[in-house]
């Protein structure tokens, strides 16, 4: 059984604030044309000075981010919206359909080498499942960029390029329609409006798709982690909670809204009202809701269980609606409508569950107390029960489609879900970024010493330092933060500060306001730290790190759940979880753990990038937003990407492909070349002029040091 794996990263929403980086850039660059080439670019607007080159690897400024910038904003205007670095595909969102997902089009990338056509994520997609095929080995596709920026559907097109290319039967043809068919029962569940998409996914989620020894898909995984559950008590102005709940409101059939003591108005529910814009014009609600049901029946779910998911979605409602008052000291649940609903849709004791909601157990002196929480407590208890309930569901729900596409049993995995999420989104993507150079790093090397060519050491930023910063035993962030959380007495999120400006107060990656120069100082809040990333400056206001850390959910909620009806609820609220004497890991410890293994299967695979950009906040086609755009650069580690891939040869092909294209350039490999393939090529260059230090050849290879040598010959060949 062979693998391949899709996965999503979304990386960077909310590292630095855009257009820090923007102030120095120059917005008439041009790219420096090499002196083999000038003439030519000079005399007319050719194809290449329009379009610009279809692989950063052959821009001969290739250092400059301007140069790079400048390349993409050509293509981008002509639509092209796909480049390559090396065999990195770097795709620009273009926000509107362009004609270049058909069914043509997928048969012209079938079986077809990387650059013999246009850059396109069919390429990558055929290129895996050959690379998969030909040499046995797992693959992975990791799809990064930010919100919006267009990795979801990267990650449909791969899909559907597998379901119309790849050999089928009729079992197989069940698989396929699953896949396809998760996808929007997981959008519905994980996605939601931010102020950037309107159809955001809120999870970071890989999906393996298996193929059998023929090549067909058998089977499929999807694993998420780092579900965005705080969204399902709170959302920012501008946006709106995961979809589910209004496709309900809005799509639900009457009996089943008044089952479940719903309104048709989203306007009733608290949970859906914090970020003001219940409707958005780009979204259906109503039709949405019919192909999230179907879904779900392809899928396989039978009736019951879409009955008691559909009841858990209802409680998080209701569960926003219990309103405390009473002394400030013990509060008390003024109206017991929500309970009354909640005690039946849950299927648990309603006069329990709302001691639960007012109540903290204590142990003292060997005997247990119930303890009054007061009016903030027992509202955070409250959020802190429906983000775990929604949470787990999703979990429960994500496993259940595995178990419907699942063709071997799935490796158990954490699932992790965090509630301070930009430090941890940060820390992801710190972590991606060292694995991304070590592997292009590792990758170019391997190259190098499969062709015979000697390897030439590429300076490099390496990022571990910061890494470490965070993840190191005992004295990283995360350590010190967990000591903190699990310190008895006066522990806060101040004296976490104070901790980590004892302990990493020297680093050179890490500053506070006290730690600060006058001028940093002036831009610090006392309450706040900055760390260095590889990708800019950030700073993280510590407020509520280690309530989010810590992410606890009383264990009074917790037995009332376990007590659950619902067969999904008992089946996420596990009675293991209350004999466990041992403190459930942190939030951050947990995340840790799962990135690290995150990373080991990134290691095994072979893996392919598509780094995702979006070009402008306003999701319209057309516009090109340079600073927008150069941030993104920076952050996905592009120039980085194109210097190590540079490093030593800008161009490399393999024999047969370079003398198809160029043999009529010379008379003695002309109309063929008869001898071997390595001879023809080294006749070809040398009647060409290349001068030795421009050029290698390897066991089945040419590398090409500077672009402008290809240039040439591409140009000798375009006025033969
Ligand atoms: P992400 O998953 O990165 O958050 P999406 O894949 O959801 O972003 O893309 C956001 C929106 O941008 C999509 O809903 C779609 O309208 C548009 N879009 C993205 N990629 C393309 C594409 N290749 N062609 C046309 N529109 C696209």
């Amino acid at each position: 059984m062979m693998e391949l794996k899709i996965q999503l990263i979304p990386t960077g929403e909310i590292i630095l604030p855009p257009g820090k980086n923007g102030e120095n850039f120059c917005h008439n660059c041009k790219v420096v044309a090499s002196d083999g080439v000038r003439a030519m670019m000079e005399s007319a607007l050719t194809a290449r000075d329009r379009v610009g080159v279809q692989d950063f690897v052959l821009l001969e400024n290739y250092t400059s981010e301007a140069a790079f910038i400048e390349n993409l904003r050509k293509r981008f205007k002509e639509n092209l919206i796909y480049t390559y670095i090396g065999s990195v595909l770097v795709s620009v969102n273009p926000y509107k359909d362009l004609e270049i997902y058909t069914k043509n089009h997928m048969e012209r990338y079938r079986g077809v080498n990387f650059y013999e056509v246009s850059p396109h994520i069919y390429a990558v997609a055929d290129n895996s499942y050959r690379s998969m095929r030909t040499e046995g080995k797992d693959q992975c596709i990791l799809i990064s960029g930010e919100s919006g920026a267009g990795k979801t559907e990267a990650s449909k097109k791969i899909l559907q390029y597998y379901a119309i290319t790849c050999p089928a039967s009729e079992q197989v043809q069940t698989v396929k329609d699953r896949l396809l068919q998760s996808n929007p029962v997981l959008e519905a569940f994980g996605n939601a409006k931010t102020l950037r998409n309107d159809n955001s996914s809120r999870f970071g989620k890989y999906m393996d798709i298996q193929f059998d020894f023929k090549g067909a898909p058998v089977g499929g995984h999807i694993i998420n982690y780092l579900l965005e559950k705080s969204r399902v008590v709170h959302q920012n102005h501008g946006e709106r909670n995961f979809h589910i709940f209004y496709q309900l409101i809005e799509g639900g059939e009457e009996d089943l809204l008044r089952r479940l003591g719903l309104e048709r108005s989203p306007l009733q529910y608290q949970y859906l009202v914090k970020g003001n814009c219940p409707k958005v014009s780009s979204i259906n609600d109503r039709s949405d809701w019919k192909v999230v049901r179907k879904a779900l029946t392809v899928i396989g779910f039978n009736e019951d269980e879409v009955e008691e998911l559909l009841n858990i979605i209802a409680s998080v409602l209701h569960l926003g609606n219990v309103q405390y008052g009473g002394e400030e000291g013990s509060a008390c649940i003024t109206s017991d409508t929500q309970i009354k609903y909640l005690a039946r849709l849950l299927g648990v004791n309603g006069s329990v569950l709302t001691e639960a909601l007012t109540h903290k157990k204590i142990i003292a002196k060997g005997e247990e107390l119930m303890s009054p929480l007061n009016l903030e407590q027992a509202s955070s208890a409250r959020d802190a029960l429906s983000k775990a309930v929604y949470g787990r569901t999703f979990t429960w729900l994500v496993n259940k489609i595995n178990a419907s596409l699942a063709y071997t049993v799935p490796d158990v995995w954490v699932v992790v879900c965090c509630s301070f999420e930009q430090f941890c989104i940060n820390y992801c993507n710190e972590k991606l970024q060292q694995l991304f150079i070590e592997l292009t790093l590792k990758s170019e090397q391997e190259e190098y010493e499969a062709e015979g060519i000697t390897w030439e050491p590429v300076q490099y930023f390496n990022n571990k330092i910061i890494c470490d910063l965070v993840e190191e035993k005992f004295k990283g962030i995360i350590s010190i933060l967990d000591e903190e959380c699990l310190r008895p007495g006066d522990a806060s999120d101040f004296t976490f500060l104070e901790k980590l400006e004892d302990t990493v107060g020297g680093h050179p990656h890490f500053v506070t306001h006290k730690l600060a120069d006058g001028k940093t100082r002036k831009v610090m809040g006392r309450e706040e730290f900055r760390l260095l990333h590889y990708a800019g400056e950030v700073n993280y206001n510590v407020n509520g790190f280690l309530d989010k850390n810590n992410d606890l959910l009383f264990r009074n909620l917790k037995e009332v759940m376990v007590m659950s009806e619902n067969n999904i609820l008992t089946q996420c609220f596990d009675r293991e979880e209350l004999s466990d004497k041992k403190r459930p890991d942190t939030a951050a410890t947990q995340f840790k753990a799962s990135l690290a293994k995150l990373m080991e299967i990134l290691m095994s695979k072979e893996p392919s990038y598509v780094r995702c950009i979006k070009p402008n906040d306003s999701k319209q086609a057309g516009r090109f937003d340079e600073v927008l755009i150069r941030h993104q650069v920076k952050y996905l580690g592009l120039m980085e990407n194109l210097r190590v891939r540079r490093a030593g040869f800008a161009y490399r092909r393999r024999y047969e492909v370079f003398l198809q294209r160029y043999k009529s350039l010379c008379p003695d490999t002309w109309p063929n070349w008869q001898g071997k393939l390595a001879d023809g090529v080294s006749t070809l260059v040398k009647h060409l002029g290349y001068k030795p230090e421009e050029y290698k050849l390897g066991r089945s290879k040419i590398f090409i040091r500077f672009p402008k040598t290809l240039f040439a010959t591409e140009d000798a060949l375009e006025t033969r």
